[in-house]
């Protein structure tokens, strides 16, 4: 099984998809600042945490996509996992950069940054968490 993350969110204004993860983002597509908040990193590094442990890599085998919030950390997985996995020893924003620059995003090109940065912030997360088999 795998942890979801049940979160949509569209522009009031432009209806694009985002995720408002804290104070000062702003829709990436239109510029709109929105009262919303989800601060969904924690939930995301919670779920990934989880695939690793129970699978030992981030990307889940299958993942349905079943929200916004789903998509959005299923290319986080794989940036993950791409990281781990290269040999170059480059550092997490270089890989994040590099494959979010060779992803297509069809007409959401608006959120090649938008991920890369929530990526990051994931990545962070996830050197801040405590392993639960610690004694
Ligand atoms: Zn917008």
């Amino acid at each position: 099984m795998s942890l979801h993350i049940m979160y949509d969110h569209q522009c009031q204004k432009c209806a694009a998809y985002y995720i408002p993860y804290e104070k000062g983002i702003v829709c990436p597509n239109c510029g709109l600042d929105e009262e919303e908040i989800y601060d969904i990193v924690p939930v995301i590094v919670h779920s990934a945490k989880y695939q690793m442990d129970t699978m030992g890599f981030y990307t889940p085998i299958a993942w349905w996509t079943g929200s916004f919030g789903d998509y959005v950390a299923l290319i986080i997985f794989q940036i993950l996992d791409e990281y781990n996995k290269q040999i170059e020893m480059e550092d997490f924003q270089e890989v994040a950069s590099k494959y979010c620059n060779s992803r297509s995003w069809g007409n959401q090109l608006y959120m090649k940054n938008h991920i890369h940065e929530l990526s990051y912030k994931v990545f962070l997360g996830l050197q801040t968490v405590t392993p639960d088999k610690a004694s």
